[in-house]
């Protein structure tokens, strides 16, 4: 007879952050078996670590230790890649907050995880999905224009986009009011019955009584694990979990290309405000390069100018053993004359007289050269 594997399996899971000199044990060796079809809440006081546990278990991080296996494969043996390209194949999400993107419509925000998973048919899949939460008649909204339950309801669409296996939804009635939330975990419910697994993080014992099994948590670790309705576990094929990473295709490259302009063009304030942006630092390197540019030439031009041209006559000084003596021979304002009318080869005479001088004021003296 073939093994029983199950959907995921945790080993002595354990979470720590180090912070400064602080240790803090977020999860403190978790062990827990979820089957496929369950619906499974997650309890337990804020702080206590079901989101910490919840991101663990839906691939969004890595414990600092312990075992994780989904469908009997070890996933934390998984590059960032393929862990990846297994979350968008197997894996929903539904967050308290929705994170829809506000400038896009419900549809649109419904296909975009098909643009990173590579999905085919976007528009018609996402339109249906809209269908099957209730909302065919707001396809075209956008999310400000939308209930938080419509939004809520969005975001659960979203999250089956790529036929996942198991939903993990975080809150996902901690903003709505007591009928939006019945509405959502009626959907949450409906679906399970179809056969796709949940995970429920909450701190509402009356949403948690939606499930059919209630785990309690608490500083880390489980504290019960019961089940509140008993239900018959259909016995399906496991899934062959591979390390496969995404690769693009000529047609998916396109129909992302498209994507992003039209992503541009939904945001035009921003895209222009950061093109703007890009175009005048580019715009000011490329002045300071050429104002460089334009000083070191004129200076090279000076030095080259001078070096060719200018004539340094200075008078010679006696110098015994490499030590510098006195002047041997003063050039007096006569000789710059006479050099300045004898010959033709002189084009201009600048003739600089320079010294030096000690000034001593009572215990201070200070030494200053000059030429004039
Ligand atoms: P719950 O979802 O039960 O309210 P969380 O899993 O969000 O709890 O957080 C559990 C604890 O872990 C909290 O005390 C939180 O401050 C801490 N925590 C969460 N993320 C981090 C992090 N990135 N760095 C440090 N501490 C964190």
């Amino acid at each position: 007879m073939e093994k029983h594997v199950p959907l995921l399996q945790i080993k002595n899971i354990t979470k720590v952050y180090n912070i400064g000199d602080n240790r803090l044990d977020i999860l403190r060796g978790i062990n827990l078996t979820v089957e496929e079809g369950e619906f499974v809440a997650i309890m337990g006081p804020s702080g206590s670590g079901k989101s910490t546990l919840m991101h663990i278990l839906g691939l969004l991080d890595r414990p600092t230790d312990g075992v994780y296996e989904i469908y009997g494969e070890n996933v934390l043996k998984f590059n960032d890649n393929q862990t990846a390209f297994l979350r968008s194949k197997i894996i929903g999400f539904v967050f308290q907050q929705y994170n829809l993107l506000n400038k896009m419509t419900a549809a649109d925000n419904v296909a975009l995880p098909m643009v990173y998973s590579g999905g085919k048919n976007r528009k018609e899949k996402s339109e249906q999905l809209l269908k099957e939460v209730g909302l065919s008649d707001r396809t075209e909204h956008k999310p400000t224009q939308l209930s938080g339950g419509q939004q809520q309801r969005v975001a659960i669409a979203r999250s089956l986009v790529n036929d996942p296996k198991i939903i993990f939804a975080d809150e996902p009635t901690g903003n709505l009011s007591s009928k939006q939330s019945n509405e959502i975990m009626q959907i949450l419910t409906d679906l399970n019955k179809k056969g796709i697994s949940v995970i429920l993080v909450t701190h509402e014992p009356d949403i948690a009584k939606w499930a059919d099994r209630l785990i309690m948590i608490k500083d880390g670790q489980v504290l019960s694990d019961t089940i509140q309705k008993k239900k018959e576990r259909k016995n399906t094929e496991p899934l062959k979990i591979k390390k496969e990473s995404s690769h693009l295709s000529i047609a998916e490259f396109a129909e992302n290309f498209f994507s992003a302009i039209r992503a541009i063009i939904s945001n035009k304030t921003r895209s222009i405000l950061t093109m703007l942006g890009i175009i005048i630092g580019v715009a000011s390197i490329i002045s300071m390069l050429a104002l460089g540019n334009g000083a070191q030439k004129a200076l090279e031009q000076q030095i080259t100018s001078m070096g060719t041209n200018l004539l340094y006559l200075m008078p010679g000084r006696i110098s015994l053993g490499g030590v510098s003596g006195t002047v041997a021979r003063r050039i007096y304002l006569k000789d710059v004359e006479a050099l300045a009318e004898n010959t033709e080869l002189i084009k201009n005479i600048d003739p600089n007289v320079s010294g030096s001088a000690q000034v001593v004021y009572g215990n201070k003296n200070t030494y200053r050269k000059c030429v004039l």
